[in-house]
Order: structure tokens, then sequence, then C-alpha cells
């Protein structure tokens, strides 16, 4: 595959959106692995740092709703 940005041959995908990025144009990036209700009742977070971002997809600050799912 190649780089997303220069179509030099790429080293990692991009962990949000999958678009494929050489070692030049990635961008590091922390990202949650999972939210969950622990003890005492108490959201928690796994989260990753370093992860590979393509810079080119943009996650979002909040949350959608999706009503028309139930
Ligand atoms: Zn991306």
């Amino acid at each position: 595959m190649q780089c997303w940005h220069c179509e030099e041959p790429a080293r990692a995908s991009c962990s949000l959106c999958g678009r494929f990025v050489c070692k030049d144009h990635f961008k590091p990036f922390s990202s949650f692995l999972t939210i969950f209700v622990g003890e005492n009742n108490t959201p928690k977070a796994l989260a990753v740092a370093n992860v590979i971002w393509c810079g080119e997809c943009e996650p979002q600050p909040e949350p959608i709703a999706m009503p028309e799912l139930y």
C-alpha cells in the first residue's frame, strides 16, 4: 500500500479510518479502547497513547445521538 499523502510505501494504517501512511506522515494520537462502569459505579476507560493517526480524518469531539436505532 502507498501513503495517503505522498504515495511512498506505507508503514502503518490509521487506527481511526484505515488510511495508510508512511513514517513521515503519521501523527501520534491517544485513543480509547473501551469505556465501562467499574467498582462503585465509577466510569473507567482503557486508553492507548501514541497510536497511528493519518492526520486527515476528523475524530468528532462529541458523541452523535442516534435515536432512530431504538
Ligand atoms: Zn485517519
